[in-house]
């Protein structure tokens, strides 16, 4: 029997292989990850909402305040805006912030008679991510994120930090846009290695290939890295 076609083309082949050694070298280091439990996909979209243009510590705050405050999302949803807007100060941006999370709760409830997305689970990836991206304000990354820590289902977020260090390691192209960074990166990274590779990379990217000043001479990817190798000292 003949060895079935690779799908992959020589480039993208070796663009896989350097994704699996970056994934090897990394759990060497951080090790691999285990899912906490699963929080549910309403509560993650309300969350990557708020995460959106700010930092981990500030979502966390808004987020805590508005659970406070409104212990329910149907409660969240039925709110005076000015509400909302107030509870969830601290991550910024809180007037778009509040109507896109209130607007997305409305659609959910007129759409399914309740706010449960658990109905994706029963969708391919493709058709979930579409759903999710018709919300106002959801792109890729934030369906992405619902996909695979609250649905478990086989989709890639690339964040901030994912994004940089894959230009630099040159796993996407020096002009690729996050929509192609997703599409590029969801095909050639294994489905099982999402979930610890995303939370690794993520890792590396604030310990070591910091946006600015990145710590190249203590980089364990360093052999592996484009941008090292162009902006090589000799
Ligand atoms: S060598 Fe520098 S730029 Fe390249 S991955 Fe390492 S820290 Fe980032």
């Amino acid at each position: 029997m003949r060895p079935s076609a690779s799908p992959f083309s020589p480039e993208e082949a070796a663009v896989r292989d350097k994704i699996l050694e970056v994934h090897r070298r990394l759990v060497e280091l951080y090790g691999e990850r285990t899912r906490n439990k699963r929080r549910d996909p309403v509560s993650v979209l309300v969350s990557t909402i708020l995460s959106q243009n700010t930092n981990d510590t500030l979502r966390d705050r808004a987020y805590k305040r508005l659970r406070e405050r409104f212990p329910s999302w149907e409660e969240v949803r039925d709110a005076p805006l000015e509400a909302i807007e107030e509870a969830i100060l601290p991550a910024g941006l809180s007037k778009q912030k509040a109507l896109r999370i209130q607007e997305a709760l409305r659609r959910i409830t007129q759409e399914r008679g309740s706010l449960d997305l658990s109905f994706l689970k029963n969708l391919n990836v493709e058709e979930a991510r579409k759903w999710l991206m018709s919300l106002n304000g959801v792109g890729p990354k934030t369906a992405a994120i619902i996909l695979l820590f609250s649905l478990n289902m086989p989709a890639f977020p690339v964040d901030t930090h994912i994004f940089r260090v894959s230009k630099r390691l040159g796993l996407i192209p020096r002009k690729a846009t996050r929509e192609k960074a997703h599409q590029i990166l969801e095909r050639l990274i294994p489905p099982e290695f999402y979930y610890t590779f995303h939370l690794n990379v993520i890792e590396y990217g604030r310990k070591v290939c910091t946006s600015r000043n990145p710590k190249c001479e203590v980089c364990r990817l360093r052999d592996l890295c484009e941008f090292y190798q162009q902006e090589d000292r000799g």
